[in-house]
């Protein structure tokens, strides 16, 4: 949805190129295209309808500056709009309680709570260092009981026997003195879900917050629910103060646009989002990162990820060290970047990390033929003499000629590439410390 949303506003945008403000006429159908992809990406209906419409509020006769098209210009409030509702990047767990700090799970059956349960149980013991203990208030279905006692000892955590013979209440006292005599840091407990909501469940959750005072109450939703996953949010919003919101099943087709409409309606920070059924599938959520895919913004941390993790990290840091100095910059690492870019998958691959309105220009680049020209230049750079890479002053006619047949090329071409590698040197000499967010940026800006 992202990129779709991009391109049909990038498309927009250029309709309105040379109209000096953003008018009720002009924005109409852009705002329409916001408003389909984001229905779309499964944002429910009522949240659309509200965040269209602070959108226009803020986009009506605003002026638009310099050089931006009224598109470009509502391409930004969109942006800004998006990562508001998504909150600060990244909320941490809170665990500042009197020990054991209690950690209550609520949400629908189905929604993944046992499941993220062990996970989070799994998390708090191995980054945090944490003694933690489980235990099920779900009297209605033993299965959900043992459920929770297997998936907890592959957590490594310890699990507080309960049966369905007993009332969720006295479980969970007898779980938190337990815990509290045993010295446990953290006790999550899992509640009963049913398949929708109903007034019984909702009263024994909130009797359950109230006796056990728990430091985080976290809801835990499907991603995939889409469209209902705000009503849902909304009864369990009404009937507790949630302090945070687990996302599952991320991993699924869903487009993220339930983390959208779930941060909207209840106000409070999604902190995991569950990427597999596995045990170790929970990520800590961050909502700024979130926001760009929504938005298209690509995924750039991923790309920094995958820069650093396909290339030789000696080489790519001795390099990384020249481009911040700008010092000693040779022909030698202009080839080494060309070789670094074929491992990172090459420039197409490259391109699709990439946000799509920085790559909009690019779309019209064949990328074969760019991918052919990387080609070239490594042949031609390979021709040359240690010598010649080192001080490619030296390259005058003659050594030109010799150079450019031994790669088959035209001495034209050869002449590129000088020139090519004098304007990257003079430019790294000017980025000084930037690196690729910096150049990012720039093209962004
Ligand atoms: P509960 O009824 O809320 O306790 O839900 P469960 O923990 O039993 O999960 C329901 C189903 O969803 C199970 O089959 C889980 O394996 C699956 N599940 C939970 N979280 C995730 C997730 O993040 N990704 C995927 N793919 N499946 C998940």
């Amino acid at each position: 949805m992202a990129s779709a949303l991009t391109d049909k506003l990038s498309r927009l945008a250029k309709e309105l190129r040379g109209q000096a403000r953003i008018t009720e006429a002009n924005v109409q159908d852009m705002l329409r295209e916001v408003r389909m992809a984001l229905l779309e990406a499964d944002v429910a209906l009522p949240v659309v309808r509200d965040f269209i419409a602070r959108v226009k509020e803020k986009a009506l006769g605003q002026e638009v500056l310099g050089s931006l098209s009224p598109g470009q210009a509502l391409v930004g409030i969109v942006h800004k709009e998006i990562a508001a509702t998504m909150g600060e990047g990244i909320s941490d767990i809170n665990l500042q309680a009197q020990p054991p700090a209690v950690i209550l799970m609520a949400g629908l059956q189905g929604a993944g709570k046992t499941t993220t349960t062990a996970k989070l149980a799994k998390l708090l013991i191995e980054k945090r260092k944490k003694k933690v203990l489980t235990v099920s208030g779900d009297v209605y279905r033993p299965a959900a009981i043992e459920q929770l006692k297997t998936v907890t000892q592959q957590a490594g955590a310890e699990w507080f026997p309960s049966s369905p013979d007993q009332k969720p209440l006295d479980i969970a006292r007898a779980a938190l003195d337990f815990a509290r005599k045993q010295y446990f840091d953290v006790l999550l407990v899992d509640t009963a879900g049913r398949l929708a909501i109903d007034e019984a469940l909702m009263n024994e959750i909130k009797e359950l917050h109230r006796e056990l005072k728990p430091v985080e109450t976290l809801f835990v939703v499907d991603a995939m629910q889409g469209q209902d996953a705000v009503n849902t949010a909304k009864a369990f919003k009404e009937a507790l103060p949630l302090t945070g919101i687990v996302l599952t099943k991320m991993d699924g087709d869903s487009r993220g646009g339930a983390a959208l409409s779930v941060r909207q309606v209840t106000g409070a920070p999604i902190k995991f989002a569950g990427v597999s059924e596995k045990i170790d599938g929970l990520e800590v959520f961050d909502a700024e990162r979130h926001a760009g895919r929504i938005l298209g913004m690509g995924d750039i941390v991923a790309l920094v990820e995958q820069v650093t993790a396909g290339v030789d990290m000696e080489a790519a840091q001795k390099l990384a060290a020249k481009v911040k100095s700008g010092e000693g910059f040779d022909l030698n690492d202009f080839l080494a970047q060309i070789q670094q870019m074929k491992q990172m998958g090459g420039l197409s691959s490259l391109m699709d990390k990439l946000p799509s309105h920085l790559t909009a220009k690019a779309g019209q680049v064949d990328m074969d033929k760019a991918e052919r020209d990387i080609r070239r230049k490594e042949g031609i750079i390979c021709s040359m003499t240690a010598l010649e890479r080192r001080k490619p002053e030296l390259i005058k006619a003659t050594r030109k000629r010799r150079i450019a047949a031994g790669a088959g090329v035209q001495v034209q071409e050869v002449n590129r590439l000088l020139n090519e590698f004098e304007q990257m040197q003079t430019m790294m000499k000017k980025m000084k410390g930037g690196g690729l967010m910096k150049m990012m940026k720039r093209m962004g800006g």
